[in-house]
This record gives C-alpha cells, structure tokens and sequence, in this order.
C-alpha cells in the first residue's frame, strides 16, 4: 500500500464567511448578500492560525515580509471587512503568532 504525503503548507487563505455585499457571477463560492452572518468562530480562528503559524515557521525566515497569493496568509471570504472587529481581532491574532506576509482579500467596497 503506497501512503500519500501531504506537503506542509507554505501559504493559506482564511476564509471569515460567504457573506458579501456582491453577488458576482464568477465567484467560486457563490458568496452574497444572502449567505447567514456564519462568520468563523474566534476559538475556531485561533486553531487554525495556531496550526498555521507551526507550519509557516518551518517554511519562511524570520522578518519575512513578502506579499503574494501564493505566500504567507490572507483573510477573505465572502466580504471580511463585513465584520471588521472580527477581522481586525484576527490580524492582531496572526500578528501575535508571527505568521509572515499577512494580507485581506477584498472587493474595496
Ligand atoms: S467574494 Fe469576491 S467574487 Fe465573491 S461575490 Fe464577493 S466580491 Fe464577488
């Protein structure tokens, strides 16, 4: 029996909830205006970045700063700054635990 091995995350998004104050055609998550207020709990958020933050410290330099989708981690959705307490609260969060190239994905509204 072969057995898979799954690489170590080197970047990752966090997604807060489907809601959006856009509904657009395109999107892969069909987020909108519509979804509940099913934003990610605080407790579930600290895990997730918790594990993050172990598996980033393997994979970039300390100070590392560079900004990419393909590179450290961004809160999206949905619309994060919908629920801006929430998303400045997970920030400080991801701050806190020294995860690298920190950025929102957002439609600017
Ligand atoms: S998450 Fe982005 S792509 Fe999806 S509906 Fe909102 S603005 Fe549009």
């Amino acid at each position: 029996m072969s057995i898979l091995r799954v690489p170590k995350p080197v970047s990752g998004g966090l997604l807060l909830s489907y809601k959006c104050n856009s509904r657009c055609k395109h999107c892969m998550y069909a987020c909108s205006p519509y979804w509940k207020t099913d934003w990610i709990s605080r407790d579930d958020a600290e895990k997730v970045l918790t594990q993050l933050s172990k598996a980033f410290s393997e994979s970039y330099p300390a100070g590392f700063s560079c900004v990419g989708l393909n590179l450290g981690l961004h809160f999206t959705g949905g619309e994060p700054f919908l629920n801006f307490p929430l998303l400045l609260e997970l920030v400080k969060t991801a701050d806190r635990l020294k995860i690298p190239s920190t950025f929102v994905e957002t439609n600017c509204f």
